[in-house]
């Protein structure tokens, strides 16, 4: 018996899959194909993008679908349109030798009359996004009542991205008998509502570590100050010529002008946010799938479901303010077993937030110095050495200019030559970065920690809120230790008055307990704080100070969700 047949899978599905150039399955689909082919459990899978779920839920599914019967069996949910066409597109390709099997995608942003006619002939499979799904139903255009299986795909996703209302409408419409199969990268809170909700006495597999990023992905991060994070950005690339990246920002502003300042300075660059129409998006995304792009910046909802392979780089432009979008965001290299490399550029007050990371993908994020002039001209050299030596020559056409050419060059010699054709390319590089400065903080250096009572041992601090914000000692301290991360050891004698109120501050916590303060803003009003005791306006602070960041960042007091 074939390998495939083995677990089971359909000789007409082997024979598609084996055409796609699948040899073996991934270990995802090995665990659960066996469990979904049966038909008889509720599912959980927790893996990461791009590690074969689509074919892990698809083939078995397929398999299950009585084509003989006109009703919808199989509905997956998918977060966005992207994803939907997807895996619309690879059921189909899994479907080339049961045709009889017919798959219909619904989403927005596309013709919902299309859509209608095309689950109107007939349609067993339905990949849909919650909200056109809501949509058709709300118009009475499709009856989900006779499905038998429903796929949640990147579930956690769908729920981030604010779907949660709909899946329970959607999933309360479906038959009480159903199974579900719940895929997820990370598992929010939400999820667990959910699987205790509708998904009785689940089968469960994890692979990886659950919020984990994938083994093969390098992390590395850089630590520049806030204005260089654009030059380390073009170091990057420029160390990298044959990268294939995606740069994900966090607005759509942000996205947009880093994509048109790197357009300017003539870099191979396009923009993905919400902002732009689908039309436009298409565009983008088709650019950067046959590979005639090669940044992509994107927001994170634009780029989510982003299915593109190889995809050599991801480069947190800035890192998120929520733990799991790192997850998600590295998932977009190092899938179908390749590997790939996440490039962070933070700067010190990310400090916080990196140990958190690590943390939690348990994997650490090595501090890389951002490559200098002379890494970036040997990178462009050997790239472009390789590139000589695999040019195609056509030599008949070639073969016409010849004549003239060594007429043209006969006074220089080889070596001479070599060295012009070099130079050709090189001197932009060499002119760019002979006055390029070295990009790195030394954050470990001790004059680059906040002088403000950085060597002094136990301290007194000023901040400017007090009993009339709200505050007594406990609230002040829980406060505190919420902001800085720090435990409660550090607080102590705490004074409470009106308008302010100090605060000891043990051992040398002084300029990480400052700086997790700076530009935060308490009911509307600025926070101020100062290490020396009195009362004075909080100076500016030297952005190298070594901070530990703030608890609140990913932890339960978590900041509102920026929108995109
Ligand atoms: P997915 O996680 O389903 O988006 O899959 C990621 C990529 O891996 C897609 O390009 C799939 O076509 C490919 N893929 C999935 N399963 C296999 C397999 N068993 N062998 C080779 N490639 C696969």
């Amino acid at each position: 018996m074939n390998y495939f047949e083995e677990f089971g899978i359909k000789k007409e599905l082997v024979k598609a899959i084996t055409e796609l150039g699948f040899e073996k399955l991934t270990p995802i689909q090995e665990k659960s194909i066996s469990i979904l082919k049966e038909g008889r459990r509720n599912f959980i899978g927790m893996a990461q993008t791009g590690t074969g779920k689509t074919a892990a839920f698809g083939l078995p599914l397929i398999s299950l679908i009585d084509a003989g019967s006109r009703t919808i069996q199989g509905l997956i949910l998918a977060p966005t349109r992207e994803l939907c066409v997807q895996i619309a597109k690879d059921l189909e390709h899994y479907c080339k030798y049961l045709k009889e099997v017919k798959i219909t995608a619904v989403y927005g942003g596309a013709s919902i009359r299309d859509q209608i006619s095309s689950i109107k002939r007939g349609s067993h499979i339905v990949v849909a996004t919650p909200g056109r799904l809501t949509d058709l139903i709300r118009r009475k255009k499709i009856n989900i009542s006779t499905v038998k299986y429903v796929v949640l795909d990147e579930a956690d996703e769908m729920l981030n991205m604010g779907f949660q209302e709909d899946l329970n409408a959607i999933l309360e419409l479906t038959p009480t008998d159903k199974l579900t199969w719940l895929f997820a990268a990370t598992m929010p809170k939400g999820i667990h509502a959910i699987t205790s909700k509708y998904l009785s006495d689940p089968y469960e597999i994890t692979i990886g570590e659950k919020n984990a990023a994938a083994d093969n992905i390098n992390h590395i991060y850089y630590m520049v100050h806030e204005k260089d994070r654009y030059k380390a950005l073009k170091r990057i690339v420029d160390a990298n010529p044959d990268i294939f990246a995606i740069v994900f920002c966090r607005t759509k502003l942000e996205t947009q002008g880093i994509a048109e300042k790197l357009i300017n300075d003539g870099y191979n660059a396009d923009s993905l946010h919400g902002d732009l129409s689908q039309n436009l998006r298409d565009k983008v995304m088709k650019h950067y799938r046959d590979r005639s792009l090669q940044l992509l910046i994107a927001t994170d909802v634009a780029a989510r479901g982003i299915d593109v392979n190889d995809v050599s780089h991801v480069i947190n432009y800035r890192l998120p303010d929520e733990l799991e979008i790192y997850t998600h965001r590295s998932g977009r290299t190092a899938r179908a077993g390749k590997s790939g490399i996440t490039i962070s550029i933070a700067n010190t007050k990310d400090m916080g937030k990196i140990r958190q990371i690590e943390r939690q993908i348990n994997r650490k994020l090595v501090y890389t110095k951002v490559p200098g002039g002379v890494k970036v001209c040997e990178a462009q050299f050997m790239s472009f050495m390789k590139k000589i030596q695999k040019v195609e020559i056509d030599s008949e056409e070639i073969s016409k200019y010849l004549p003239a050419m060594h007429d043209e060059l006969k006074d220089i010699d080889k070596d001479e030559l070599v060295k012009r054709i070099v130079s050709l390319e090189f001197n932009r590089f060499i002119e760019y970065y002979r006055e390029e400065e070295d990009l790195n903080i030394d954050f470990k250096k001790k004059d680059h920690i906040s002088p403000r009572g950085a060597d002094k041992k136990d301290n007194s601090m000023f901040i400017n809120l007090g009993s009339m914000d709200g505050f007594n000692t406990d609230s002040m301290q829980n406060y505190l230790m919420e902001m800085t991360g720090l435990p409660i050891k550090v607080f102590e004698r705490i004074n409470i008055k009106k308008a302010y109120s100090f605060i000891d501050i043990k051992g040398p916590h002084m300029p990480d307990v400052l700086d997790s303060f700076e530009n935060e803003v308490y009911k509307g009003r600025r926070i101020r704080v100062d290490g020396s005791g009195g009362s004075k306006k909080s100076q500016p602070r030297s952005s190298n100070s070594f901070s530990r960041g703030k608890r609140g960042v990913y932890g339960k007091s978590s900041r509102k969700r920026y929108k995109n």
